[in-house]
């Protein structure tokens, strides 16, 4: 940590003494592609229909500690049990619950890097050894050799899918030779789910592995990121011990509230998800069709950009065009990449013409 008072380091943990606070680089813009939330605002019944609950909502009384009625929704939707569903706020809650609960001294955590860097953040700060199965260097694809290697000793195995910030996907086949292989617990990170092609998600290997665990979030797809709620499903016990450690009431009164509306009206962001899924591939082929930029497939809601001078031109896309995205570029197999949300087709358009200027200028 940056400037820690000699006091303070004299006093915290060695693990924390090495940690920074997350910090995605925000700054306000006109267009905010950085943080793969979904840019289309939350449709306007939905809202509404929110809005009434919320007005319903008394605020003196504390939330239902275990978010049953949520629960049982999202259980309904998923075709499993309320016993096989844990609400947290957000999916960053839950994957520190899931460190809290299976990680810690003596366990190892197998990742796949480059991914989404919190899983590393969260095994050093509740000192987990991490094992790092690194994605191939030019397609960023598993190296399931290694990887069901590595998971033979592992207690925990995290992959992201679709990952952050590649956009690739497990096969739910390797998936299952995955929980075979690995004695402890295999999670899926499927926060992106919503936005990939069909038969690509996991959850169907629920009914038969039971080390299996998924994460989802409503923070993407269904428009929640500023209200934290997020869920995993896997084996009743599982989601007991994660219930054991969880913060009683962290899913606050409007937060279950509103999940409970866009879990039940979630029909209607199909148009969205739809035309985000097309305009990520509009998006591709105009970004790709820039000379010396290189476009990753992707099944999230988001694209990997190889640009020349990737850092100067993330700058000058905030300070000349006032649009933000994720600089990569330092992270370790990643140079020169950006990580941008897939827009509105404005927001998209002004992102390429943007890009196709500034790859120009900086040339
Ligand atoms: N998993 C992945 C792969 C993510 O990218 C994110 C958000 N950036 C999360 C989980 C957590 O999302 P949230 O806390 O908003 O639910």
């Amino acid at each position: 940590m940056a400037g820690l008072s000699k006091r303070v380091r004299s006093l915290v943990r060695d693990d924390v003494a090495s940690l920074s606070p997350y910090d995605p680089n925000f700054t306000p813009c006109r267009i905010n592609l950085s943080a793969n939330e979904n840019t289309y605002d939350m449709p306007a019944k939905v809202r509404a229909a929110i809005n009434e609950a919320i007005a319903a909502t008394p605020t003196n009384r504390y939330p239902d500690p275990m978010s049953n009625e949520l629960r049982d929704q999202i259980a309904t939707w998923h075709g499993v049990r309320r016993e096989n569903v844990c609400v947290g706020n957000g999916g960053d809650e839950l994957l520190f619950n899931f460190f809290l609960a299976f990680g810690g001294p003596g366990k190892r955590l197998v990742d796949c890097p480059p991914t989404f860097t919190v899983y590393d953040i969260y095994s050093r700060m509740l000192g987990t050894s991490v094992v790092r199965c690194w994605r191939d260097p030019e397609t960023f694809e598993l190296d399931m050799t290694a990887l069901l290697a590595m998971a033979r000793t592992a207690d925990m195995v995290i992959v992201t899918s679709p990952n952050n910030p590649t956009g690739n996907v497990i096969a739910p086949d390797d998936a299952a030779r995955l929980c075979e292989a690995c004695p402890g617990i295999v999670m899926i990170d499927e926060a992106y789910t919503e936005f990939s092609d069909e038969g690509v998600s996991c959850e169907h290997l629920l009914a038969t592995h039971d080390n299996l665990v998924i994460l989802h979030t409503y923070s993407k797809a269904f428009c929640l990121a500023g209200v934290r709620v997020g869920y995993v499903l896997a084996a009743p016990d599982i989601i007991e011990v994660l219930g054991a450690v969880r913060q009683p009431y962290t899913a606050d009164v409007f937060a279950q509230a509103a999940a409970q509306v866009v879990t039940s009206m979630r029909g209607v962001f199909r148009p969205t998800i739809d035309t985000i899924r097309s305009e990520r591939e509009r998006l591709a082929a105009a970004l790709g069709a820039i000379e010396g930029v290189h476009v990753w497939p992707s099944q999230g809601n988001f694209l990997l950009v190889r640009v020349p001078h990737a850092g100067i031109v993330r700058a000058r896309l905030r300070d000349k065009y006032s649009i933000l995205v994720r600089d990569f570029s330092s992270a370790p197999g990643l140079e020169d990449c950006l990580r941008v949300t897939v827009g509105t087709p404005t927001e998209n358009d002004e992102l390429t013409d943007a890009i196709a200027s500034l790859v120009k200028e900086v040339a």
